[in-house]
């Protein structure tokens, strides 16, 4: 069984100040892990973050990648650039990036594309939002977004991670129960494997107001590779509770 993957999404929090003392006390806090740990920071860190995790196994991720290669897009950052700082993975298709940049299913497929080719792994977030959820239409809505991702990476599908985030559980404080969260994260498995033999090497995390105290509970589940955790990932404490409760691997 592969190692669960517990990633932090700082979001667009941070300063210098506060990020060494968070990222010393999480490689201090983090030796003998038994899953693998990554922080998702802000691009103008990337350089610190990369200094201060010298030496251990944090990985190094981002928030957002441009789909396109190169060129006249001012203010966006190609996949090129991340793996120059050592990018390991690299969030795409947040909900609120979803929310608030106008991204598409097809964009975000297309920023999927772009990180696997220079080698990055994508953290491809699916989730529905509450009306979505009370309408009773949760699997069609994850379902058409992951059939976006596989349509256009369908060759390379198993190099993905996915993070499956209900809108409604996003820094609100209100969590999906692990039963809530494994029902979905089984069909997204489901789906994956119609498109690859490798389903199981896929990391399908959970991300959504889990918590030092909900993080067990979720984590247990059969299909819950990891977590995705934002607000909880900025306190050193917490994170590494959440860190100390992922599964051995078999
Ligand atoms: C996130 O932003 O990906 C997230 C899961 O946030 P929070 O843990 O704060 O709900």
């Amino acid at each position: 069984m592969k190692k669960q993957l517990i990633a932090g999404n700082w979001k667009m929090n941070g300063s210098l100040e506060a990020n060494d003392a968070l990222v010393r006390a999480i490689v201090a806090g983090m030796a003998g892990a038994k899953c693998s740990v990554a922080v998702c920071v802000p691009a103008p860190y990337f350089a610190q973050v990369q200094m201060l995790k010298s030496g251990s196994q944090l990985e190094l991720g981002a928030q957002d990648v441009s789909q396109h290669e190169k060129g006249a897009y001012t203010g966006e950052v190609s996949a090129a650039m991340l793996r120059e700082f050592g990018i390991r993975y690299v969030v795409v298709g947040h909900s609120e990036r979803r929310q608030y940049h106008g991204e598409t299913d097809a964009v975000v497929a297309e920023k999927t594309k772009a990180a696997l080719a220079h080698g990055i792994t994508p953290i491809v977030c699916v989730g529905e939002t509450l009306e979505e959820r009370e309408a009773g239409r949760t699997e069609e809505v994850v379902k058409r977004q992951m059939a976006a991702i596989i349509h256009v990476n369908g060759h390379c599908i198993s190099e993905i991670a996915v993070a499956y985030e209900p809108v409604w559980a996003i820094g609100t404080g209100r969590t999906a129960t692990p039963q809530q969260a494994q029902e979905v994260h089984a069909l997204l498995r489901k789906q994956l494997a119609a498109a690859t033999a490798h389903a199981e090497r896929v990391h399908i995390l959970y991300g959504g107001s889990m918590n030092a105290a909900n993080a067990a509970g979720l984590l247990a589940q059969p299909d819950i590779d990891g977590g995705l955790i934002g607000g909880a990932s900025l306190k050193a404490a917490d994170f590494l509770q959440i860190i100390g409760s992922a599964r051995m691997p078999a």
